[in-house]
C-alpha cells in the first residue's frame, strides 16, 4: 500500500515540480508541504492517510464541475473505446468538428475558426503568431509588435512571456524575450480618493488611446484578460474598458485578442467574460476549465477575416503552426462533456447563486483591520492582506493545509476560485477554515 510519505519521498527525488523552488519542500524550517493525492471526489481531494482538502483553487483554476465527474468519465470511456487520437493534419474527427461548432455558436457565430493545441501558453503564442501573420498576409509588414497589460500575464513559454508582466516569471529570462509595449492596467484598486472603477478604467483606456495614436503602424494585437487579470492577483476592472479597447483597436486597426483561458467558461459570471462587455474579440484563448479540468487542450477562436487572410493558393501563406497533440479526440470530448453540464444545468444560473453565497460569506472579512480590497466576480473572490511577513503567501498556504483546504495565496492577496459544484455548506466551511487560516498566518 502507498502512504503519504513514501509516495511525496518519491516524487521529490524524481519530479520536479511546477512553479517551484525545490529546495523549499526540503527546508528544515517553514517546510513546503508536498501533499499527495490519491483520489478526487466533488471539491475534494483525498490523501493516502484518510485526509481530505477541498480544493478552494480548483486545481489551478482548471477543474469546474469537480473531481471524477460522472458525466465527463462516462464520455471519456465512450471515447477511449472508440478513438483516443488521430492527426488533425489531413484527417478529422468528430469530437473535434463537434467542439468547433458549438463553441463557434457560443460566439454568437462571431468566431466561427478554431484552432487547437495542448495548453495556455501556446495558445497565446498562436494568437501572437495568427495576429502578426494576417498582418504580413495584408500587406502591412510593418505590424510586429504587441501591446499588453500592465500586471498581464499569458503564459511562461518564451514567446508568452513577451506578453506576461510578471517580474518573477520573466525577469530571469530578459535577454531571450522581446518584450511587448506594456499600457496602463484598469484595475480598480488604483483609483484614488473620489475615483470609481469606472474613472480607473477610463483613465487606463486614455492611455491606451495615446499610445495607438503614436504606434499603431507598428502594433499587430493588444492583448488583454478580460475583467480579472488572475496570475498577477485577481486584479479586477470595470468592462467599460473592454468597450473602450474594443474602440480604439478598431479605429486604430489593431486586433484585440482575449485571453479568456482564466476567466472564460462560467468563471466570471457569464459564459465567455467578454460578454459583460458586449463586445467580440479578433481572438479568443481558451484552455484550463474547457476541458472541465480533465485533460490538456487549448483553443484559439478567430474571425473569418483573419481566417481569409491565410487562405490563399501559396502554401507560406497558410497558418503552418502545429502541435502532436492538436485537436486530441479524448479532450475535445471532454470539452463537450463539459459543455452539455453547461446547456443541461443550468450552470451560469446556478453559479449566480453560489457566486451569492459566496460574497455573503466572506462579508464579515471586508472589516478585518489587516484584509483591503475584498472583491469578487462571478466564481472568483480574493482580498488583500496586510501583512510584511515576505512567507505570507506561504505560510498560509500550508496553514490551510492544515485545516483541510487548497488555497494558494498570490503574494499577499488570497483568492477563493472553487468548482461550480460547490455547495453552500462547502463555502461555509472554506470561508471558515480560509479565516481561521488567515489569523493563525497572521500569527506566525
Ligand atoms: C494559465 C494561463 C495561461 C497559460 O496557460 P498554461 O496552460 O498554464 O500554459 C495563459 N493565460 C492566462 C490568462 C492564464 O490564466
Amino acid at each position: 500500500m502507498t502512504s503519504n510519505r513514501e509516495l511525496l519521498d518519491r516524487s521529490l527525488k524524481a519530479v520536479w515540480h511546477p512553479c517551484t523552488q525545490m529546495k523549499q519542500h526540503a527546508s528544515a524550517v517553514d517546510a513546503l508541504p508536498l501533499v499527495p493525492i490519491a483520489s478526487g471526489k466533488g471539491v475534494w481531494l483525498y490523501d493516502f492517510d484518510g485526509h481530505r482538502y477541498l480544493d478552494g483553487i480548483s486545481s489551478w483554476w482548471v477543474n469546474l464541475f469537480g473531481h471524477c465527474h460522472p458525466r465527463i468519465n462516462a464520455a471519456l470511456r465512450e471515447q477511449l473505446d472508440e478513438l483516443e487520437h488521430v492527426i488533425l493534419a489531413g484527417f478529422t474527427q468528430r469530437p473535434v468538428v463537434e467542439l468547433s461548432e458549438r463553441l463557434a455558436v457560443l460566439t454568437g457565430g462571431s468566431l466561427g475558426h478554431c484552432f487547437y493545441a495542448s495548453d495556455g501558453a501556446s495558445a497565446t503564442e498562436i494568437a501572437l503568431k495568427m495576429s502578426f501573420h494576417s498582418w504580413q498576409n495584408r500587406g502591412h509588414g510593418k505590424k510586429q509588435e504587441f501591446l499588453c497589460l500592465a500586471g498581464g500575464y499569458h503564459g511562461e513559454t518564451v514567446g508568452a512571456l513577451a506578453v506576461t508582466d510578471v517580474a518573477l516569471f520573466r525577469d530571469a529570462y530578459a535577454p531571450l524575450i522581446r518584450p511587448a509595449g506594456i499600457v496602463a492596467t484598469p484595475d480598480a484598486r488604483l483609483a484614488t480618493a473620489g475615483e470609481s472603477a469606472l474613472d480607473v478604467a477610463r483613465r487606463a483606456a486614455g492611455e491606451l488611446a495615446g499610445r495607438l495614436e503614436r504606434e499603431h503602424q507598428r502594433i499587430a494585437a493588444l492583448i488583454v484578460e478580460p475583467l480579472i487579470q488572475c496570475a498577477s492577483g485577481m486584479a479586477m476592472y470595470d468592462p467599460e474598458y473592454l468597450r473602450l479597447a474594443r474602440n480604439l483597436c478598431d479605429h486604430y486597426g489593431v486586433h484585440l485578442i482575449c485571453d479568456e483561458i482564466a476567466v472564460g467558461c462560467g468563471r466570471s459570471g457569464s459564459f465567455f467574460a467578454h460578454e459583460q462587455a458586449a463586445i467580440r474579440p479578433d481572438f479568443l484563448c481558451l484552455s484550463k476549465g474547457i476541458s472541465g479540468g480533465y485533460l490538456p487542450l487549448s483553443i484559439v477562436m478567430t474571425t473569418d477575416a483573419v481566417y481569409a487572410d491565410f487562405y490563399d493558393d501559396a502554401t507560406s501563406r497558410g497558418f503552418l503552426h502545429s502541435h502532436s497533440y492538436t485537436g486530441n479526440a479524448l479532450a475535445c470530448r471532454a470539452a463537450l462533456a463539459t459543455l452539455d453540464i453547461f446547456a443541461d444545468e443550468q450552470v451560469i444560473e446556478r453559479n449566480r447563486a453560489l457566486a451569492e453565497h459566496l460574497g455573503a460569506c466572506l462579508q464579515p472579512l471586508a472589516s478585518h483591520p489587516q484584509v483591503r480590497h475584498l472583491r469578487q466576480r462571478g466564481m472568483i473572490a480574493a482580498f488583500d492582506v496586510i501583512s510584511d511577513d515576505p512567507l505570507f503567501s506561504r505560510r498560509f498556504y500550508s496553514q490551510a493545509l492544515a485545516n483541510g483546504i487548497l488555497l494558494r495565496p498570490i503574494g499577499n492577496t488570497v483568492y477563493l476560485m472553487p468548482p461550480y459544484v460547490i455547495s453552500q455548506a462547502e463555502i461555509e466551511f472554506l470561508v471558515e477554515r480560509a479565516t481561521m487560516t488567515l489569523e493563525a498566518a497572521m500569527r506566525r
